[in-house]
This record gives C-alpha cells, structure tokens and sequence, in this order.
C-alpha cells in the first residue's frame, strides 16, 4: 500500500503533467488555432486539475491558479497591454452546477438583482478601443494581460465601425467582444476550398481565429468575419451608466453590434428557461454558440463581488454538451448501396458526441477522401451538429503517425470482388457487377423501406436471413413468401403473430401507388421525387413502357439523365420479366388506382391531372418552393405534399430558381440567409394555406423583422 507521502509525490506528479498538458493545448488553440484535442477533452483535463488543486490548496500556485487564460502573445504581433485583464469565464456544464454557481455568491448582494443572459459565442475575444471616437486599437486576449495588436485586421470587418456616429464621442471607450464567422460565410470559404482542391477549414470557429491572425490584412479582409459585442470595458467622458445592460444599449446606440438575443431577467427560473431554449435552438442561428453566458446585470454588485485571479465572480459560462470530438480512425471501408454504388466510409473508435455514440460515418465519395485527406490510423475530429448525421471533419494533422499514407480508393467490390469503377464525369464509384450479394440485399431492404413499398417488419436483418434461407432473390419473391408460411413461422424470432403481421404488410404494400413502386425498383437517379413526377406525367406502368427516352425526357422534373436510366431498366428483360411477375402478383402498376376503379383507367388517363382525379387547382404549377422550419397546421411531408398536388416543387435547398421560401418555426438559419442574398420571397408559415390556394405570394416579411 502507498503511503500518504507516495500518494501526495503522485498527485504532484499529475498536477505537473496537466499543467503541461494544458499549457501545451493553450498554444494549439488560442496561437496557433489548431487544436489538437476537443473542447471537451481540454475542459476534462481542466476539470480535473481544479480538483486536485481544490482538494490540496497546498499545490496552488501562489497565482491562485494554473489554468492557461490564453496563451502569450505571437511575435508576429505587437504587444498590447490590457488596462484591465481580459479574463476567462467559469463554465458550468448543468444547471444544477448553474444553480450552486449562484449559491456560492454572497446571496445578499443577489437578492433582487436582475441577471443579464447572453449567448456565448464561439469566436475569439477582442478588445477595441476608440479615442475621440475613432477606433484606434485592437488586440487579442493574448494571456489576459498582454495581447496582440490585429488593429488593422478587425479594420477590416465591415461591421465594426471605424469612426462613432455621434458628435460628442467619449474620450475614450474599450469595448470588448466576439469574433466570430457566420456559418453560412464558413459554407461559402470550404465550397470555394473544394472548387480549388483546396485542405477544408475544420470549424468557423478556428477559420475565424485563422483569419483574424493574419499578418497580411488583405488576407483577412478576403474572409467574412463579424462581430458581437459582449461588454464595455471603459468609458471616459460618458453618460453614467449603472447596469450592464444598459451599457450594451450605449453600446448598440453608438453602432456596434450587440446580440439580438441578449435578454434581462430578474430570476433563475428565467435564466434556467433561456438556457433550455438556446440549447434546443442553437441551430437556428447563422453563427455558433457554446453556451451561454450569464451575468449580474448591476455594475456596482459586479463590483462587490469581485473576481478570482482568472474569473469574474459575476459572471457564469453555461456550456452546451460538446458536438465535437477527437477519435482514432480505425479505418475506410467501402459499402455498396442498392444501385451499386460505392460508398466510403469511417470506421471509429466510438465516441460520444452530440448526445449519442458515433463508431461510423460515412466519408461520401473518392474526391471527399481526398479533399478532407483523412487516413487511417488518423485522429480525427468528429462533429454531429443540429443534425442526426455525424461527420468527420477532418485530422488532426500534428498527431498524424510518420507512416501514414493517403488511402486509396478500392478497385474491386468487397462484396463480390467484382470491378468498381467511376463513370466519367462522376463523383461516385460504382460495383457493376448486378448480381452482386450486397446489391441484392440493399435493393429488397429499399424496396420494403417506408417511402417505398411499406413494409413493415422487412428490415435488413430479415431480409438477410430470408436470402440465407434461400426464400428471396429478388424483390418479386416478397409476394411469393406467403407459400412458405410454415418454413417462416419455424425461423428464429419469427412467431406465428410476427409471421401473420408481415404477411399482411406484404398484401397491404401490393396497393402502393404507382410512385411508390416506381421508387421502390431503385433505378439509378431516379428518387422520389422523380418518381413522383414520372407517375404523375403518365398515370400507369403501361404507359411508362410505351414512352421513348424523349418523352420521358421532357417531363418536368425528369430530364435526359433520368430519363435513359428509366428506359435501360426497362428495356433489360430480367427487369421486364421482374415487373411481369409482379403485375401477376397483384402489385398495383397505377398512380390513381382509387378513382380508376371508379371511373375506369381510360378517363382517369384522358383526365389526368384535371378534374377527373380530384386533384386541386394547379396553382403553383413549375413553381419551386422551399419549405423550413415548423408549420402551424401542416407536417413537412403534408405541405411537401400540397404542393406538389397543386403541380409545384417542393425542394431542399435555396437556389435562383426558387420561387419562395416558407418559413415556419425555427426555419433553417442557412435557407434563409441564402433566400436572403438571392433575393427570394420569404414567406410567413401562418400564410402558406393562401399560397396554396391562390398561387400568389403575400405581402413579404424580412426575417429580421
Ligand atoms: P471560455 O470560452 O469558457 O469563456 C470565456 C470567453 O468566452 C471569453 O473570453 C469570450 O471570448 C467568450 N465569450 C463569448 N461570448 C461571450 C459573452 N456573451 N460574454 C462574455 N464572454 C463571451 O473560456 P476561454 O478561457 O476563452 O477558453 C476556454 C474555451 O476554449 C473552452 O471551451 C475550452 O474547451 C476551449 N479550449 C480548447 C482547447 C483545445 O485544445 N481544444 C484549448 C484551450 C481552450
């Protein structure tokens, strides 16, 4: 057993250790701006040495602390001493710890007082100051005490003013504030990066500590950056100010940019409520956040309360869970999708990051490999922002291993050994082998999928099974599966109640319409909407058949390419002889089977899209519109639905050709800030109902207002 002395000598070790650890990681980050570890695995270590140094106050450094508040200034750079240190904030990762931040403080000197929530943004501190109202100086937080002079740099950010607007300015005024690049700016930087095959930048965040750090300030000029300023940190010779808040209103009152978002509230609760709100929203903004930062909002309680030697006492960090993370990879395999697509993709030491644990994820295509130059062996960064889908940002380069090589595409299937092979003119890699086994399982999986054909219970690992057992081969074999029930009800995990439920969603999906089938055959380029558009154009399967590739062709939302797609899948007879035994196995082979029934496929085909269907007014005929955010009466797919019903184009993305953007609750930040340099009518939510039935856009709203 260790003594007290061993055990005392082994924490000093490891305080020593995180300290270099720390002051090592400090330099990445604040002078270099490339981590090489996660913002949550920096804060861990420095959660860690707190313990150890709250515990034993003995290891203390005389300073009070040994946690890095930035990092000294490059030479690169003038030094800039700060009249008053900029400082660093505690974090809290919960709102209990928020709650028992709180309690710490003298509750006499809190009680009553209003609190002021502000977002944190994830940018780089920068003091400004201006003298007789002109901006004289800017520097960096440096270590707190000394920064760097990047006057002419933040010059060059268009929202920072160079001169107050007012004719009797103060003598002298610092104000103190964020750095920060919007995420639609950072898009714009790495889709020019990728037009000039150029290394990506791995966060705005680090693009915007990069762009500001430049000692050519053209350079930084190039980049978009912006501003929000976060506290004033020295009037002379202005009005007498006793809250924070009211500061930053002199503040926005003399042009420089203050949050929006920015709230006064006079409890916890109502810290608490707009904590919860922000972590829930953050993704509705076009710049990042990591938390968010509260603050007592009387300057003289400020006062009172003081600071320790690296945090104001007056002032809490809530920071958000992480969505970046460092992990090993492991290594690039290649999967093959339903229409023999190649698709590389990550495999990850599992992490944990934006609330769940990321093994994999997939990497798209060659030139993406090679764009983000990911290798294995790599640490990676690993981000699973707003979104489900986790994305592997890029490496860490400085902990890449010496003998590491770029990873090569494969040139054969792993499935089939079969020969991929990249078409010309296209991103993708393809298996061309038709008959290959992980084709054929991903094509009956899709086939059975919900935009499918529906059936439920028919997932991967039974299908896989079923392969196995010999009972599919291909997708018409689904409708053959109920002349083997007995062989089914004595498979592993199928009971008899599971048996009869799948039975019945085979027979349901035979009444899909025709699009739903059409999606279902996985011909390549041809998706849903396609699909949609090809059903509506022609009616039934017949008439598809008896199309040239020309016809096809011109159909709105088809075009040549997916047009000779089509007319291949057709003209294969494999693919004749697949529909025919579907036909025979009762599928459905129309779009309207409803009505047909009712008024009989002739003049459901004469009518088509006019009266006899049913089908509205066509009244956003070849308009292509862009639905975000949450409707007040209508789900996505609904009102996606409806316009389509009414012959318009529901889309993803904002481009020239949108004709508007209707915009719900917490729309998409990137939509609207694209609408918005486009020039394309953003419509209220509230007012989509009128669009639908009249065809006409409402007087418009600007997002802002
Ligand atoms: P901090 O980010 O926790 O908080 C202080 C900073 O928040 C301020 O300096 C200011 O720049 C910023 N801020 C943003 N909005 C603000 C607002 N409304 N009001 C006041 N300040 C606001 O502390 P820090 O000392 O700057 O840095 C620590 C952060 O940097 C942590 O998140 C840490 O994980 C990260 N870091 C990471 C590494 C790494 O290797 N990955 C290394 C060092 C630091």
């Amino acid at each position: 057993m260790k003594n007290e002395e061993d055990e005392l000598q082994d924490l000093k070790d490891r305080v020593a250790e995180l300290r270099r650890l720390l002051a090592y990681h400090a330099d990445r980050y604040y002078r270099l701006a490339d981590p090489e570890i996660s913002d949550a695995d920096y804060d861990a270590l420095v959660r860690e040495l707190e313990a150890i140094e709250t515990a034993h106050p003995e290891l203390r450094p005389p300073t009070g602390s040994s946690i890095p508040l930035g990092a000294p200034p490059s030479a690169s750079f003038a030094p800039v001493r700060h009249r008053t240190p900029m400082m660093s904030l505690e974090d809290v990762f919960s709102i209990e710890e928020l709650y028992s931040f709180w309690a710490r403080a003298d509750a006499r000197e809190l009680a009553g007082t209003p609190f002021v929530c502000e977002l944190k943004i994830d940018g780089l501190a920068i003091s400004i100051i201006y003298e007789e109202g002109n901006l004289t100086q800017a520097s960096t937080r440096g270590d707190g005490v000394v920064g760097e002079d990047v006057t002419p740099n933040v010059a060059t950010v268009s929202c920072i003013p160079h001169r107050l607007p007012i004719t009797d300015p103060p003598a002298r005024l610092e104000v103190r504030g964020e750095i920060y690049m919007p995420i639609s700016a950072f898009l714009e930087l790495n889709r020019k990066q990728t037009e000039a095959s150029q290394r990506l930048f791995a966060n705005p965040r680090n693009s915007a500590a990069g762009s500001l750090r430049q000692k050519d300030p053209r350079v930084t000029a190039q980049r978009e950056l912006s501003f929000w300023a976060w506290q004033l940190a020295e009037l002379e010779r202005g009005p007498d100010l006793t809250s924070h808040y009211e500061s930053l209103q002199f503040l926005a009152g003399m042009g420089i940019p203050v949050n929006p978002e920015t709230k006064l509230v006079h409890s916890l609760s109502e810290v608490e409520e707009f904590c919860s709100y922000w972590a829930e929203h953050r993704h509705d903004l076009d710049y990042d956040i990591d938390g968010v930062v509260v603050k007592v909002d009387s300057l003289v309680v400020q006062n009172r309360l003081g600071a320790t030697s690296r945090t104001p006492r007056w002032a809490v960090a809530y920071k958000f869970p992480p969505e970046e993370q460092n992990t090993k990879l492991i290594d690039i395999l290649v999967s093959i999708g339903k229409s023999g697509k190649a698709t590389p993709f990550a495999k990850m030491e599992p992490v944990f990051v934006g609330g769940s644990t990321v093994s994999q994820a997939s990497l798209h295509n060659a030139d993406q490999v090679r764009l983000k130059d990911v290798r294995p062996g790599d640490t990676v960064i690993v981000r699973k922002a707003g979104d489900v889908i986790p994305e592997v940002v890029g490496p860490v380069l400085s902990l890449r291993p010496p003998d590491s090589r770029p990873w090569q595409f494969p040139t054969v299937c792993p499935s089939c050994g079969g020969p991929l092979v990249r078409l010309e003119g296209e991103s993708d890699t393809y298996c061309v082998n038709s008959l290959c086994p992980a084709q054929r399982l991903q094509r009956l999986v899709h086939f059975a999928s919900r935009d499918a054909m529906d059936i439920e219970g028919l997932g991967e690992k039974r299908v896989q099974m079923l392969i196995e057992k010999g009972l599919l081969s291909d997708v018409a074999d689904i409708y053959s599966l109920r002349d083997h029930q007995d062989l089914l009800k004595e498979m592993e995990g199928l009971g008899d109640l599971s048996v009869e439920n799948l039975l019945a969603a085979i027979e349901a999906s035979k009444r899909q319409p025709l699009h739903n089938l059409l999606f279902a055959l996985a011909i390549r380029h041809l998706g849903k909407t396609g699909s949609l558009a090809l059903a509506r154009a022609k009616g039934t399967m017949d008439r598809i058949i008896a199309s040239t590739e020309e016809e096809l062709a011109e159909i709105e939302g088809i075009g040549p390419k997916i047009a000779a797609s089509v007319t291949s899948f057709l003209a294969s007879p494999s693919n004749q002889s697949l529909l025919d035994r579907l036909r025979t196995s009762g599928v459905n082979m129309n779009e309207f089977s409803p009505r047909s029934d009712l008024l009989g496929e002739e003049a459901v085909l004469e009518g088509l899209g006019s009266e006899n269907v049913d089908l509205p007014a066509q009244t956003l005929a070849g308009k292509v519109i862009v639905v975000t955010g949450t409707l007040p009466t209508m789900t996505r797919e609904e009102a996606e639905a409806a316009i389509r019903d009414r012959g318009g184009r529901p889309t993803g993305s904002v481009s020239s050709r949108t004709w508007a953007v209707i915009a719900g609750d917490s729309p998409g930040a990137n939509k609207i800030s694209k609408a918005l340099a486009l020039q394309v009518p953003i419509i209220d939510g509230v007012h989509f109902e009128q669009v639908l039935e009249t065809g006409e856009l409402p007087s418009q709203r600007s997002p802002q207002s």
